[in-house]
C-alpha cells in the first residue's frame, strides 16, 4: 500500500425521504436567524423551507444563478447583515450553495445545505466567484456546510435531463478521486461505492422520475462524490470542464458529462487500477466504455458543440489548459489534447488519445 495521508472532512448529515421535516431542529443547532437561500426557479421552495422554520426565518434572497456572479454574492451579503442573520440555509443546486458559501467566506455565517440536484458543493470547502466573466476558486474550511439534509423527495421534480447529467457530474469527482494524487484508500472506497450507486439509478431515474427508491439511491451516490471532492485534489477532467464552462459559459452538468469518458479515455492506460475500480463499479469490461454506455442510457447530449461551445474554442481551450501546471496521472500533451477536444466537439467516441 502506497503512503497516503488521510483528513476526515466535518459535516452533520440527515438523510431520508422526508428530510426537510427536521429542519427546524437542524437549524436551531446552527442559529436562530436564518436567511434562506434559493434560486429564482425554485423561489416556492424557499417559502417552503421559511414556512417550516417559522420565526427562525428572518427573509429570503431568491436570486441564486449560476458561477456566483460577485454582484448576487455582495447584495446577499448586504441582506444578511442587514437583518443580522447568524445563519444561511441554503436549498437548491450547486448555484444555491456556493451563494451560502460566499456570504460563508465574507460573513462567515454557518451553511445549513438542502441540495436538490446531484453537484455535491454541500460537502466542500471549495468556493467560486465570478467577476467580470473570470471564475476564481479557492477552498477555506469557512464554507463548508455544518449541516446537510438530503431529502430524495426534494429532487423528484429535478428534471430528467439534469437529473442525468448531474448524475455524471457526481461520478466525475468519484473517477478523478480514484487516481488523484491525494488518493487514500477510504476516499476511493466512497469514490468507487459513488460511482456504483450512480450508475445503476441513474437510467432508472431517467426512466421513471417519480420512483423514490432510485432518487435516493442516486442522492446517496451525489454526496458520496461530493465527500471524494471535497477531500481529494482532481485532475484534467475538472481542469478542462473549468475551462471550458468559464471560457464559453458552458452549462456545467452537460460539460461534465461529455467531457468525462474522453478524459477517462486519455488517463485510463496510466491508471489501471483505477481504471479497473470504474469498470467494477459500473459492472462493465471496460472503464470507458461503461461510462459511454451509462451515458447512452440517459440519452445525455455528447458533444460539446450542441451545448453552445463555438467551433473557434478548441484551440483556445487546449491553450487554457495547458496553461497553468497542475496534476494529471498522464502527460499532458498539446497533440493529445486537441484530438481529445476535438472528438468532444464534434460528438465521437473516445479513443486512447496517448498511444
Ligand atoms: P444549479 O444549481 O445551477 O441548478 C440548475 C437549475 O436547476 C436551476 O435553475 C435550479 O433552480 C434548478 N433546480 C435545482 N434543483 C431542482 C429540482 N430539484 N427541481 C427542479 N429544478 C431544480 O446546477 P448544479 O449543477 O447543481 O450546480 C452547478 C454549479 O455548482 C456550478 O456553478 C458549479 O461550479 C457549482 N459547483 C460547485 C462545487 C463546489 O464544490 N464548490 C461542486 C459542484 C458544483
Amino acid at each position: 500500500m502506497k503512503r497516503f495521508t488521510y483528513e476526515g472532512l466535518p459535516g452533520r448529515v440527515v438523510f431520508g425521504a422526508g428530510a426537510l421535516a427536521t429542519l427546524p431542529e437542524e437549524a436551531k443547532r446552527l442559529g436562530t436567524r436564518a436567511l434562506v437561500l434559493c434560486s429564482p426557479e425554485q423561489k416556492t421552495l424557499g417559502q417552503q423551507a421559511a414556512r417550516l422554520l417559522g420565526e427562525c426565518a428572518i427573509g429570503i434572497f431568491d436570486r441564486a444563478v449560476m458561477h456566483v456572479p460577485v454582484e448576487t454574492a455582495e447584495a446577499a451579503c448586504d441582506l444578511a447583515q442587514t437583518l443580522s442573520a447568524d445563519l444561511c440555509v441554503a436549498i437548491g443546486g450547486g448555484s444555491t450553495t456556493g451563494l451560502g458559501k460566499a456570504i460563508a467566506l465574507r460573513n462567515g455565517l454557518p451553511i445549513l445545505a438542502v441540495p436538490t440536484t446531484y453537484a455535491g458543493s454541500e460537502m466542500t470547502p471549495i468556493w467560486g466567484l465570478t467577476e467580470g466573466g473570470v471564475k476564481r476558486t479557492g477552498r477555506d474550511p469557512r464554507v463548508l456546510p455544518r449541516t446537510t439534509l438530503y431529502d430524495p423527495q426534494l429532487t423528484l421534480s429535478l428534471p430528467t435531463g439534469l437529473s442525468g447529467t448531474s448524475g455524471v457530474n457526481a461520478i466525475a469527482h468519484c473517477v478523478e478521486g480514484l487516481y488523484s494524487e491525494t488518493a487514500n484508500p477510504l476516499v476511493s472506497l466512497m469514490a468507487e461505492e459513488g460511482i456504483r450507486a450512480l450508475g445503476r439509478s441513474l437510467p432508472q431515474v431517467v426512466r421513471q422520475p417519480d420512483d423514490l427508491e432510485a432518487r435516493s439511491d442516486a442522492l446517496y451516490g451525489a454526496w458520496l462524490g461530493g465527500v471524494v471532492l471535497g477531500s481529494v485534489g482532481m485532475a484534467l477532467h475538472h481542469k478542462l470542464c473549468h475551462t471550458l464552462g468559464g471560457t464559453f459559459n458552458l452549462p456545467h452538468a452537460e460539460t461534465h458529462t461529455i467531457v468525462l469518458p474522453h478524459a477517462l479515455a486519455y488517463n485510463a492506460s496510466s491508471v489501471p487500477e483505477a481504471a479497473s475500480r470504474v469498470a467494477r463499479a459500473l459492472n462493465a469490461k471496460d472503464a470507458v466504455r461503461g461510462l459511454v454506455d451509462l451515458i447512452a442510457a440517459i440519452g445525455a447530449p455528447t458533444a460539446l458543440k450542441d451545448i453552445g461551445m463555438p467551433a473557434d474554442g478548441v484551440e483556445r481551450a487546449v491553450e487554457l489548459a495547458t496553461t497553468n501546471p497542475y496534476y494529471n496521472p498522464a502527460p499532458l500533451e498539446k497533440g493529445a489534447l486537441r484530438r481529445l477536444l476535438r472528438n468532444a466537439y464534434e460528438g465521437r467516441p473516445p479513443e486512447p488519445y496517448l498511444q
